[in-house]
């Protein structure tokens, strides 16, 4: 069992401005006072109560820091300590400077293949490390990849989040409905057991959408985007992919299969010709194409605009339910909890699927 220090994170940590918030708690700076070094902190709340809804469950936080513990990887985030008070646990974490990866590249004027495979390659190293320990992180998206620092000539990838990872013990059979539906292979969906390969079907996404600027089963609603994935509804239209290398489409289309046996692995992906060309004919073709960045800013940008929306959507209802529950006085906070948590899980069918619904036998 993983263990957490009782001490007061206050103590030893000056806690200083917010740098992201997710749904359980916020990631704020953090400098430790002994040492002057500078990290980051993620605050999780953990439930009141057994009947409680808002927070999250001890047990879903001992599983993110035990699989945080074992991993020790230049591409995946690192954990420094662990603290418990009564009501959250902050996790002592790898502060990274350099924001998300999508944003680095939507700043850039043009990107070829050849620079784009080389930020490719570090998220396959990092997932290759995590599925060679049988973990797989189940929220691979644009928000949980981003960089160590964006003024390094190499920046490194750091993988975040292991909110809905999962460590896989032998014989044991994993299902969950955790993740965001535009990433989310057909196995989440169908609710059918889940492998690695997961995340392998998330990587052909992200790496579709990076070279395209278009999400491959994007719908209007997420409803629509689980039909389209479900039924393998997706191509390569001409007029996103003409700068796109065949390579790079067989690439997309060896992530995007629908049987998860035979979908590539990570180490397969790190030997794929577009990854690793065997020839310079290859090595020219890569060169020859780029992404597409006009597309692709106008998807990073509406990304943004629909998550700075989501927080402010979030925020008024949690406002508005504060008000609520001051008019109804202080015997209702365990209601006002219950209530606030539903409101952010309740608005749709993709925060219905977003974390840490998971069922081992
Ligand atoms: P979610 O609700 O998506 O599961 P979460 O509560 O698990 O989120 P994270 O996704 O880990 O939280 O972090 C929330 C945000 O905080 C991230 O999107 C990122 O912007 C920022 N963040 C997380 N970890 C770090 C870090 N180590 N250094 C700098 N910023 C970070």
């Amino acid at each position: 069992m993983a263990v957490f220090k009782l001490d007061n994170v206050e103590d030893l940590y000056e806690i200083g401005n917010v740098l992201g918030s997710g749904h359980f708690g916020q990631v704020r700076e953090v400098q430790e006072r002994a040492t002057g070094t500078v990290w980051a902190g993620k605050f999780l709340k953990l439930k009141k109560g057994a009947g409680s809804r808002l927070g999250l469950e001890r047990k879903s936080v001992e599983k993110e820091v035990e699989i945080l513990q074992s991993l020790q990887h230049q591409n995946i985030m690192g954990l420094k300590d662990v603290f418990e008070s009564r009501a959250e646990v902050v996790l002592i974490i790898e502060l990274i400077k350099g924001g998300e990866l999508f944003d680095f590249i939507a700043e850039k004027e043009n990107l070829t293949e050849t620079e784009a495979i080389e930020f490719m390659k570090q998220i396959l190293d990092g997932v290759s490390y995590m599925h060679q320990k049988n973990i797989a992180h189940f929220d691979l998206k644009p928000e949980n990849i981003m960089l160590s620092d964006k003024h390094a000539p190499n920046p490194d990838i750091k993988i975040i989040d292991f909110g809905m990872a999962h460590r896989f013990i032998q014989g044991e059979e994993y299902k969950s409905l955790g993740g965001t539906p535009q990433y989310i292979g057909p196995e989440i969906i169908n609710y059918e057991p889940l492998s690695t390969a997961a995340d392998m079907w998330s990587i052909g996404v992200i790496t579709y959408i990076l070279l395209s600027g278009l999400s491959p089963f994007q719908g209007e609603t997420d409803e629509e985007t689980l039909r389209n994935i479900v039924a393998m509804n997706y191509e390569f239209e001409p007029h996103y992919f003409s700068q796109t290398s065949n390579m790079a489409k067989d690439f997309i289309q060896k992530l995007l299969v629908k049987d998860q046996s035979q979908r590539m692995t990570a180490e397969e992906c790190l030997v794929h010709p577009w990854i690793k060309p065997l020839n310079r004919t290859q090595i020219a073709k890569r060169n020859r194409s780029s992404i597409n960045m006009k597309n692709f800013k106008k998807f990073n940008a509406r990304r943004k605009w629909k998550m700075s929306f989501n927080m402010v959507s979030a925020c008024n209802r949690f406002c508005r339910l504060q008000l609520l529950c001051k008019a109804r006085g202080p015997e209702q906070q365990e209601l006002r909890d219950c209530e606030s948590d539903q409101e952010d899980t309740g608005t749709k069918p993709a925060s219905l699927l977003r974390r840490r619904l998971s069922s081992s036998s």
